[in-house]
C-alpha cells in the first residue's frame, strides 16, 4: 500500500487548501499558517553494544510559533523522514487549536527501529538527542515540550527530563520540559490512556448526534456498535478497551503480524495477554485469523479505528472498506484519495487532528501541574467531601429518607487527580466535536468532517495571528 512518492506533508497541505477556500483569510496569512517555521535536522554518532559506531538521523520540527511553547511527540521508527515529521508537526498545530490547548505544533523523530536496539543503546540515543535539542534551544518548558509518540513512552520521557534537568540546575520548572512522564517524575494520572479515551469520547459524541447517525442509517449511542481496531499499541489498546467497557462489540483486531475476528466479540485484555505470551495476535482461542492483516480494514462494521501509522487506507483499498464511520486514532491513516472515496460513499471520517487530541490535551494538564507544582485535587478533595457530607445529611434530615450506601459514596466523593483529568478531557472532546459539527452545519457545502475541522483550526490560528497585529 505504501507509495514512495506519497508526501504526507503534501497531503496535509492539500487538506488545508481545500478548507481555506471556506474561510475569508488573506492568502499571505494562510501561507504563514501552513508553512513549517523551523526544521532542525541532526545527525549524531552512538557506539553500539558491539563496539561499532552508528550515525543516527533525527529531527525536530516546529510548525507554528503563534503560541508558545511548541508541543508534540517524538517518534522512534525506521520510516522517520523530514516530510513525515513536518506533516505531524503541522497536524499538532491544528490539533491544539481545535481543542483550545495554547501551544504551537511541533514533532520530533528519530530514524531507528527501537526493537533493534538494547535499552542501554536507546537511553544513549534519547539522551544525546535531548542534548542536541538543548544546544539549539529546541526544548524547554517555555519553548518546546516533547511527549511520547509511536515507539516511545514514559521511559524515554524520563530520560529526556533527567538530561534536561541535569543541564539546567536550579530551573524550578524543569519538569515541564516534557510530558508523558511517569507519575513519580511529575507525570499526571490518566496521561497513559488519554489518547484512547479521547478517541472514545469524541466518537461517542458523534454517535450521540441523531442527525449524523440518521444519515448513516445507525441508531444513536455506542452500545452494541460493531468496532474494528487496527493497532494494539497504547492508542489502539485503550481505544478498544473504552469501547468494550461502554458495551460496543470489538469484532476484529489487527496488528502488523496479522489480524483476528470473531462475530461474538473479542476480549481486548485477553487478546493483549495472548499476544504478549505468544508473540503474535494470531491463533487467539475462539477467534478466526484473517489471511492478511490489512483484510481487517475491509470487514463490515459500524466503526473502524485505524490506530497505528499513516497512509494505511489509500485510493486502492478505500473502495473495499465497508465501515460506516472511520475514527482516525492514528495521525494521517487515510490519504486524500481515500478521503474522496469515503465522501462519495457517504462514510463518515472523524479526523485525526481532533479525534486523537486527547494525548496533547492531557499533556497540557500535565504541563500545568508541573508549573504549579501541586497534584490536581490536593487542595479541594477533602473540602468537597466535607461539604457534600453536610449537604447530604441536611437533605436526609429534612426529607426523612436515606440514600443507598452506593449512592452516598458517589455523592460524597471529592475529586482525585484522575477524576479531574478524565472530566477535563471529556469536556474538551465534547466541545471540540460540537464546534466542528456546528461549523459543518453552518456551511453545508463543506464536503467532509476533516475539512470542517480544518476550517475551525484555520479560523482560530488566523484570528490569533490577526490579533497579534502582524497581518492587518
Ligand atoms: N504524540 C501525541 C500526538 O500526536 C501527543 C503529543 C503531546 O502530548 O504533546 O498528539
Amino acid at each position: 500500500m505504501s507509495n514512495t512518492n506519497y508526501s504526507f506533508f503534501g497531503a496535509v497541505e492539500k487538506s488545508f487548501d481545500k478548507a481555506a477556500g471556506y474561510t475569508k483569510w488573506d492568502k499571505g496569512l494562510l501561507n504563514q499558517i501552513r508553512a513549517c517555521n523551523a526544521v532542525y535536522q541532526m545527525r549524531f554518532p552512538i557506539k553500539r553494544d558491539d563496539g561499532s559506531i552508528e550515525v543516527i538521523e533525527a529531527y525536530r520540527v516546529q510548525h507554528s510559533h503563534h503560541k508558545t511553547p511548541c508541543k508534540g511527540g517524538i517518534r522512534f521508527a525506521a520510516e522517520v523522514n523530514q516530510d513525515e515529521v513536518m506533516a505531524l508537526a503541522a497536524l499538532m498545530t491544528y490539533k491544539c487549536t481545535i481543542v483550545d490547548v495554547p501551544f504551537g505544533g511541533a514533532k520530533g523523530g528519530i530514524k531507528i527501529d527501537p526493537k533493534k536496539y538494547s535499552p542501554f543503546e536507546l537511553e544513549k540515543i534519547t539522551r544525546r538527542y535531548t542534548s542536541e535539542l538543548i544546544k539549539k534551544k529546541f526544548i524547554g518548558p517555555g519553548t518546546d515540550v516533547p511527549a511520547p509518540d509511536y515507539g516511545t513512552g514514559e521511559r524515554e520521557m524520563s530520560w529526556i527530563m533527567d538530561t534536561y534537568s541535569a543541564m539546567h540546575p536550579g530551573e524550578i520548572d524543569a519538569a515541564g520540559c516534557v510530558t508523558g512522564k511517569p507519575i513519580s517524575q511529575g507525570g499526571v494520572r490518566g496521561r497513559r490512556e488519554a489518547t484512547g479515551l479521547g478517541v472514545f469520547f469524541g466518537l461517542r459524541e458523534v454517535c450521540n448526534m441523531p442527525d449524523v447517525m440518521g444519515k448513516l442509517g445507525l441508531t444513536t449511542g455506542v452500545e452494541g456498535k460493531k468496532v474494528i481496531v487496527q493497532g494494539l499499541g497504547n492508542v489502539g489498546y485503550h481505544s478498544a478497551k473504552f469501547f468494550q467497557d461502554a458495551g460496543s462489540k470489538i469484532i476484529a483486531l489487527a496488528e502488523y503480524e496479522g489480524a483476528i475476528w470473531s462475530d461474538k466479540g473479542l476480549d481486548v485484555d485477553q487478546v493483549f495477554q495472548h499476544r504478549k505470551k505468544t508473540g503474535s495476535i494470531l491463533n487467539f482461542p475462539g477467534a478466526n485469523n484473517f489471511a492478511k492483516s490489512s483484510d481487517a480494514l475491509e470487514m463490515e462494521c459500524d466503526i473502524l479505528i485505524p490506530a497505528a501509522l499513516e497512509n494505511v487506507i489509500d485510493g486502492e483499498n478505500a473502495p473495499r472498506v465497508k465501515a460506516k464511520i472511520i475514527g482516525e486514532a492514528a495521525n494521517g491513516p487515510l490519504t486524500p484519495e481515500a478521503d474522496e472515496v469515503f465522501t462519495q460513499k457517504g462514510i463518515l471520517v472523524v479526523p485525526d487532528m481532533y479525534l486523537n487530541a486527547g494525548g496533547v490535551t492531557v499533556s497540557y494538564f500535565e504541563w500545568l501541574k508541573n508549573l504549579s507544582h501541586v497534584r490536581y485535587g490536593r487542595l479541594e478533595k477533602r473540602f468537597t467531601e466535607n461539604l457534600n457530607t453536610r449537604i447530604l445529611s441536611q437533605m436526609e434530615e429534612l426529607s426523612g429518607k436515606k440514600v443507598s450506601d452506593n449512592e452516598r459514596e458517589l455523592i460524597m466523593h471529592g475529586p482525585d487527580e484522575v477524576d479531574l483529568v478524565y472530566s477535563g478531557l471529556e469536556e474538551t472532546m465534547i466541545n471540540a466535536t460540537r464546534e466542528i459539527m456546528k461549523t459543518w452545519r453552518e456551511i453545508p457545502e463543506i464536503p467532509d468532517m476533516r475539512t470542517a475541522a480544518y476550517v475551525v483550526a484555520i479560523n482560530k490560528v488566523a484570528t490569533a495571528y490577526a490579533e497579534l497585529g502582524i497581518f492587518p
